[in-house]
């Protein structure tokens, strides 16, 4: 039983094409291309775990000190009105957090990007298209 839901795990299948910037033992950190959300990353454990509390401390360290890093760079590249950091798992049961700058006039604010959309016409400038060029170089440069 337990076999079959890993083996079904969109995040365990490495045959799944991700923009991966990174990776070490632990998590690998990826892209995730959003046309309504520019610099929308992802941090994602790379064994199947379900719940925060089954890492040990060490691991919690080295993954919340590469969230905070990442954090740091959108908020130095994007100038986002808010950075968003979710763990759901709802959907796909295995640990992983989106982190998501935010803008006040963005197509769900202030809802989850998941959420009710409240500004139907907004449009992506090119401007934040180039900031999150220049993240994904950072990122890389940071963490590589
Ligand atoms: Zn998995």
């Amino acid at each position: 039983m337990l076999r079959s839901v890993v083996m079904s795990c969109e995040l365990c299948d490495l045959s799944i094409k991700e923009n991966v910037i990174f990776s070490n033992r632990l998590f690998r950190i990826v892209h995730v291309y959003d046309v309504y959300y520019p610099g929308f990353i992802r941090l994602i454990l790379n064994r199947h775990v379900k719940e925060l509390s089954e890492l040990t401390t060490d691991e919690l360290s080295l993954v919340f000190e590469a969230i905070v890093k990442i954090e740091r760079e959108i908020i130095n590249l994007m100038q986002a009105d808010k950075i968003n950091i979710a763990s759901l798992g709802n959907v796909v049961p295995h640990l992983h957090w989106h982190i998501i700058p935010r803008y006040f006039n963005d197509r769900h604010f202030p809802n989850p990007i998941w959420g009710n959309v409240n500004n139907d016409s907004y449009i992506v400038n090119n401007d934040l298209l180039d900031k999150e060029k220049l993240l994904i170089q950072n990122l890389r440069n940071k963490f590589n």
